[in-house]
């Protein structure tokens, strides 16, 4: 048990400060208190929170571990005209060299950024063609090692061939009889209809909802109705996606109206990478039509969700009628989203703590103001994952974090140099 003492937690949805004690409870699906146990028990973790602000910790609803080896690397000599290329040139050379080691260190640095930054749970989208059998194994046990709870599944996807796709879904299925996961498909472009039913049937078995890139360029719309004759939401449709529970589709900037009525009226929850979006040039995201079920994304950019709610609040409202309280609540949710589909790992003893010397007064009814204007990650001090201190102080509690980082130098130079051949 952890007893963070004198300090006010914040409520998430209400901004409620409420200046107690509060009493965390170890443990997958437990809580936390403002009164103190009957019995204190004698491995209890006392942590002075003086003048700290608690409260719900983060979580990111559509990530790439794979990616996390590619900051600095040697870029293309042609650079990229456009999406696709982007993906052909970049992305899928970077994917198909991923070996064991690599995917490995990729998570484990995916997951310390994601602690680091107050997020305790992510929901992924993997890919590694040349590693697809237990990719999705070394990724949780990452996850598991940093103290991070986890949504995983396999980018299934025809790029490679059918037997690629084959591939991609006996990982799914094998992992999905161990662990809760999601089906996941690349994208409508790289995903042909043989695939797309044994992916939507597999979802179906397992009760679980289909992970996909959905109109992220309109290239993947384009695709579909010269290949399909009709939309990739009506595509999905008719393949049954929309009669799964808790899908995520990341991206959905260029869906026509039609596409975000189908979306609404479905169990499809939206994924939202506005850093992404911005970095690939390829247009801005509005919710119009969608629904309240918006949840944000990093997509493989960078951990850190505060950073995302930001970005989605300064380049949105060019684009859509937006406001802080209406971000705020898309970066929460994924706590909805986890709960609606009762996901394990997100209960109320995800936590962390603030030390932010509010340059202004910090009340309930401004504290948009400091979360969007103000506070940053780097005031994150602690963090609490299922009733356990994984970051103290800004230090990893779980492993070495100095040496995850050399680990990971090695691997992205074996990575690096698989690239220039
Ligand atoms: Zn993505």
């Amino acid at each position: 048990m952890i007893c963070l003492k004198n300090g006010t937690y914040i409520e998430w949805q209400t901004f409620e400060q409420i200046p107690l004690d509060i009493w965390v409870e170890e443990g997958e699906g437990a809580s936390f208190s403002f009164k103190p146990p009957d019995n204190i028990p004698p491995n209890l973790i006392t942590i002075d929170c003086t003048g700290r602000y608690i409260m719900r910790s983060l979580g990111n609803a559509h990530q790439h571990a794979y990616s996390a080896l590619c900051t600095g690397m040697p870029q293309p000599e042609v650079p990229p005209a456009s999406f696709v290329e982007t993906l052909q040139k970049i992305w899928w050379r970077v994917d198909s060299a991923l070996d064991a080691d690599m995917i490995r260190a990729s998570a484990l640095v995916t997951a310390v950024a994601a602690a680091k930054s107050g997020s305790t749970f992510v929901i992924d989208h993997h890919a590694s063609p040349g590693f697809i059998k237990g990719s999705l194994d070394i990724i949780a046990r990452a996850f598991d090692e940093v103290g991070i709870s986890h949504l995983l599944c396999y980018e299934i996807t025809d790029r490679n061939g059918l037997k690629g796709a084959r591939e991609g879904l006996a990982e799914t299925e094998r992992y999905l009889s161990q662990r809760q996961g999601l089906v996941g498909l690349h994208a409508s472009f790289t995903v042909g209809e043989q695939t797309l039913k044994e992916a939507v049937a597999l979802a179906r078995n397992f009760n679980t909802g289909i992970h996909v890139h959905v109109a992220e360029d309109g290239a993947d719309e384009n695709h579909c109705r010269q290949t399909y004759g009709k939309s990739v939401a009506e595509r999905f449709a008719e393949a049954g996606v929309f009669e799964l529970k808790g899908n995520i589709f990341a991206h959905g900037i260029h869906l026509n109206a039609i596409e975000r009525r189908l979306i609404a009226k479905s169990d499809t929850w939206m994924a939202v990478n506005f850093d992404s979006n911005l970095n690939n040039g390829v247009g801005a995201f509005s919710g119009m039509g969608l629904g309240p079920r918006i949840m944000l994304g990093t997509d493989g950019m960078h951990g850190d969700m505060m950073a995302s709610a930001r970005t989605a609040w300064f380049s949105g409202k060019g684009y859509e009628a937006i406001t802080p309280a209406r971000v705020f609540q898309r970066l929460q949710m994924i706590h909805l989203y986890l709960a609606a589909n009762k996901i394990k790992g997100n209960s109320d003893n995800n936590l962390m703590v603030l030390n932010y010397d509010s340059p202004t007064p910090l009340i309930q009814e401004n504290f948009l103001g400091h979360w969007f204007y103000s506070l940053h990650a780097r005031h994150i001090e602690h963090v609490i994952a299922n009733g356990r201190l994984i970051v103290r102080e800004g230090h990893l509690t779980t492993l070495d974090e100095a040496e995850v980082m050399a680990e990971a130098r090695i691997q992205a130079l074996r990575l690096w140099g698989e690239l220039k051949n």
